[in-house]
């Protein structure tokens, strides 16, 4: 049988019927700009959803990412100047970044890190990694390091061991976390040997981006339970994208599937300035507005944090929305439904 294997150029993506035939000659443009790749599990998805879904709009390259406004980055979230040694970004005191990996097996068309991965971008030498791990020993404050990238899970899992090894021996590194997409698009490549890689002798967590409910397919969820199964507890980020899923019934479908399946939800990302990206950007009242809809609503386990990445390198912070206010004689405090109390 033929192993499928992912969709990675324009005129692929046109034989498949992905894209149409008038919006090759621009599309050619966006795939210059940022890599294409479509795994056979998405590939799948597209094939089995009506077109313009969430799916779609995630994965498939737009016409509309050629327009670039003014307010939007080329660095969105200010890592740069919190680039320590390359590939590190040290930013809050007791955590850092490590960018192990520049590619990914799939390019989401709204990515944050658009203009740093992709082929063309430069990957961390092993020479880098030792200088990482050096700052790192040199300072005790990190008790976290963060893989991330482009995804990790998507090195050899070799050259994965070798730096998780390298990581575990610092001893004030505490918990390793990665953050991934590979479970979610492309489930058969979490391997035997990819979780004989992942069992080390620290706390390791991992944080899977998954963003609309129907991206946990049976296949997704498998490969999901085979790491918990592994004794890693699994953790969900999404980004809050318009299209996709603002929308409060599917947000609550999504993190109610996630919670049901082991996977607490950690963050909700209003999206980043992003170049190309401004037709999948939502205001943030609009997205405190959808927050809202699901605070009381749904279970407290199924809740994430909303938060923002400051442009410029401010870091994250919550975005409420905030149920608590000062007044002159005391607090007001509002519940999910919208009634409100004092408390002196
Ligand atoms: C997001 C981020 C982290 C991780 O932050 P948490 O709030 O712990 O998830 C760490 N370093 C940098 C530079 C980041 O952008
Ligand atoms: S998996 Fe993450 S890093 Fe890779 S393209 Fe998607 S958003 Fe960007």
């Amino acid at each position: 049988m033929k192993k499928s294997r992912s969709l990675r150029t324009i005129s692929e993506l046109a034989q498949e019927q992905l894209v149409a035939a008038e919006d090759v000659l621009a599309l050619e443009k966006v795939a210059a700009a940022f890599n294409v790749a479509i795994t056979p599990t998405v590939a799948t998805l597209l094939k089995n959803f009506p077109k313009e879904n969430a799916i779609h709009k995630q994965f498939v390259p737009q016409v509309a990412e050629l327009e670039h406004s003014p307010e939007e980055l080329a660095d969105p979230i200010g890592d740069s100047q919190f680039e320590k040694v390359k590939g590190l970004i040290h930013r809050y005191p007791d955590r850092c970044l490590l960018k192990v990996a520049n590619v990914c097996p799939i390019y989401c068309r709204f990515c944050f890190r658009k203009e740093m991965i992709g082929a063309g971008s430069d990957a961390m030498s092993s020479a880098d990694l030792v200088k990482a791990y050096e700052y790192i020993r040199e300072h005790p404050s990190i008790w976290e390091v963060i893989l991330t990238g482009g995804d990790p899970l998507i090195l050899k899992p070799a050259h994965l061991k070798r730096i998780l090894d390298q990581l575990v021996a610092i001893s004030h590194v505490e918990v390793l976390r990665i953050h991934s997409r590979l479970p979610i698009v492309d489930p058969e490549k979490v391997s035997q040997q990819l979780l004989e890689t992942l069992t080390i002798s620290k706390a390791l967590y991992i944080v899977v981006h998954v963003n609309h409910p129907d991206e946990l397919t049976p296949e997704v969820i498998k490969s999901c339970a085979s790491l918990i199964d592994k004794g890693i507890p699994l953790l969900s980020q999404s980004v809050l994208l318009k299209g996709v899923n603002d929308d409060p019934d599917v947000l609550k479908s999504l993190f109610r599937k996630l919670v049901a399946n082991r996977i607490k939800p950690y963050y909700l990302h209003h999206p980043d300035l992003v170049r190309g990206t401004s037709h999948f950007r939502l205001s943030i009242s609009e997205g405190q507005n959808l927050v809202q809809q699901l605070q009381g609503h749904l279970s407290g386990l199924c809740q994430p944090t909303y938060v923002i990445d400051i442009p410029g390198g401010g870091g994250k912070v919550p975005l409420g929305p905030c149920y608590a206010h000062q007044s002159k004689d005391g607090w007001k405090l509002e519940n999910y439904l919208g009634e409100v109390f004092s408390y002196e």
